[in-house]
């Protein structure tokens, strides 16, 4: 979708967002749309003047004010972040992360998971901090058998049930090697993403009849070959329909589509320091989801 099309729905509270005609007006379907940040280290306050092309952008009175909006006009809203909310400014040198899930908490966030940053003052750091958050953390790939006081604020997978729709969502993050020092997750053993996703998504699909897989990815976009990233696990794995992804702080214009045995898995991450906010739209008949858009809404 073009940008200034994106824009143009921001104000219509009977836009329906790149979705075709026939899904507006017929009553059995249901419309679902996904907000979702990545990446945000710490930016509290928008980008100043001397960054580029986000001189001006982010700030999370404006990314609060941006999902009010969206929330007053569409029916069924899920806001979720795919980690990375520590470091960055001074404001985590100063309140160690405990400011942004505060924030965060306030703007209404759903859910988000953890990427390899949030563990940069260790795990009691982290736990600390999450004291502070309102919302549950999500991560299917993490061993916390030594680390019980995270796992009292990590669960594997939630269910989102809202009118038509239920949302199972979980979360994935990258491995510790070389990112995070064994001393800041002590007692937390990173585990194989897809054999960790497996059985989480046989789960929602099986035992809690959802709708619709929807992934918190902090493995990073498009990694070379490097190391497993979100297009080869979308590739790879079927059986879920959106990654929300993170980590490579991606510049995405819009959801790339990855075909795979399950249909097709929808990919999409907005860059860094909140300057986008994410947007995906569904429509769903029956529990299937018939119709898809997607943009970013620049947090201006
Ligand atoms: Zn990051």
């Amino acid at each position: 979708m073009e940008r200034r099309t994106f824009l143009a729905t921001l104000g219509a509270a009977t836009a329906m967002a790149g979705l075709p005609l026939s899904a507006q007006a017929n009553p059995e379907t249901v419309r679902l749309t996904l907000l979702h940040t990545n990446d945000t280290h710490s930016r509290i306050e928008p980008f100043g003047p001397g960054n580029g092309a986000i001189s001006g952008k982010g700030g999370m009175a404006r990314r609060a004010t941006l999902v009010n909006e969206l929330r007053k006009q569409l029916g069924n809203v899920l806001l979720l972040d795919a980690g990375d909310v520590f470091q960055g400014t001074p404001y985590f040198n100063q309140y160690k992360g405990a400011l942004d899930y505060q924030l965060m908490s306030m703007v209404g966030y759903d859910a988000a998971t953890l990427g390899n940053h949030d563990f940069d003052n260790g795990v009691d750091g982290l736990v600390a901090a999450m004291a502070q958050a309102k919302f549950p953390f999500v991560n299917c790939n993490f061993d916390m058998k030594g680390a019980p006081t995270l796992a009292k604020h990590v669960q594997p997978w939630l269910v989102k049930s809202m009118p038509g729709v239920k949302v199972g969502i979980t979360g994935i993050c990258v491995d510790f090697k070389g990112l995070v020092a064994p001393k800041n997750h002590e007692g937390v053993v990173w585990l194989d993403p897809i054999e960790a996703l497996k059985p989480v998504i046989k789960l929602l699909r099986e035992q809690e009849k959802v709708d619709m897989v929807v992934l918190l990815s902090h493995l990073g976009h498009d990694l070379k070959g490097t190391a497993l990233d979100d297009l080869t696990l979308a590739a790879k794995l079927p059986g879920i329909d959106v990654i929300i992804g993170g980590h490579s702080h991606t510049f995405l214009e819009e959801p790339v589509r990855i075909k795979n045995a399950g249909g097709e898995t929808l990919i999409f991450q907005v860059g860094f320091g909140g300057v986008n906010l994410g947007r995906m739209d569904f429509t769903l008949a029956k529990g299937v989801v018939k119709a898809s858009s997607g943009g970013t809404v620049p947090v201006i």
